[in-house]
């Protein structure tokens, strides 16, 4: 089974993820977790995609579909995968259905998790990691029980860079202008669910589960 999910930066798409991969056991592929991995490794792709990330605008369509592609070819994904943030233009969708025809494959649910965009700067600017093991938590409704400091693992929380009120709305632009009309994409398609990343989770995670039965 392939799923992707849309949605705008800090719908819940990450935290949504985590959970259908715990329940369907398929991996969790987030491009954002990716590109961060290369940036704090130092390589050439981190390097390339590190501007573009820290001004909110998106990496080239060419760098995030080779990449993408290559993954989704590895044996990790062989038996279907969740994509987190990918894609996430026209032409990236395009690319990901000329590759996927050509092994004969499909997405089969593409999970839109709609969201306002004052709720989302609120939720993104409050929004700590865990600097080792991507933990999130959130300044007000979810906070460590020691302050800056996971709960999982015990290193620092940090703010993201790109978790800043101006980048959050540089990426919320970017999100309506490049993003948004996937949305229609997929739903010509016939395979779109939206659900609401404000919901009780528990509530939302029952909601997709049904819509994939
Ligand atoms: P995320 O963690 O999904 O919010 O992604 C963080 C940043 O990584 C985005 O703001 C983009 O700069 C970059 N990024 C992630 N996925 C993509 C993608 N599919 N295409 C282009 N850039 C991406």
């Amino acid at each position: 089974m392939n799923i992707i999910m849309l949605g705008a930066p800090g719908a819940g798409k990450g935290t949504i993820s985590g959970k259908l991969n715990e329940k369907y056991g398929l991996p969790h592929i987030s491009t954002g977790d990716i590109f961060r991995n290369n940036i704090s490794k130092g390589t050439e792709l981190g390097k390339l995609a590190k501007s573009y990330i820290d001004s909110g605008a998106l990496v080239p369509d060419e760098v995030v579909i080779n990449m993408m592609i290559d993954k989704l070819s590895s044996d990790e994904c062989k038996n279907g995968y969740i994509l987190d943030g990918f894609p996430r233009t026209i032409a990236q969708a395009e690319g990901l259905d000329e590759a996927l025809l050509k092994s004969n494959s499909k997405i089969d649910f593409a999970i839109v998790v709609d969201a306002d965009d004052d709720k989302i700067v609120e939720r993104l600017s409050g929004r700590r990691v865990c600097s080792k093991c991507g933990e999130t938590y959130h300044i007000v409704s979810l906070k460590p029980q020691k302050e800056g400091v996971c709960d999982k693992c015990g290193a620092e929380l940090i703010q993201r860079k790109d978790d800043t009120e101006a980048v959050i709305k540089d990426r919320l632009n970017t999100y309506h202008e490049q993003t948004y009309p996937l949305i229609d994409y997929y739903t010509k398609k016939g395979i779109v669910h939206t659900v609401n990343g404000f919901d009780d989770l528990n509530v939302t995670l029952k909601n997709i589960e049904e819509f994939i039965k």
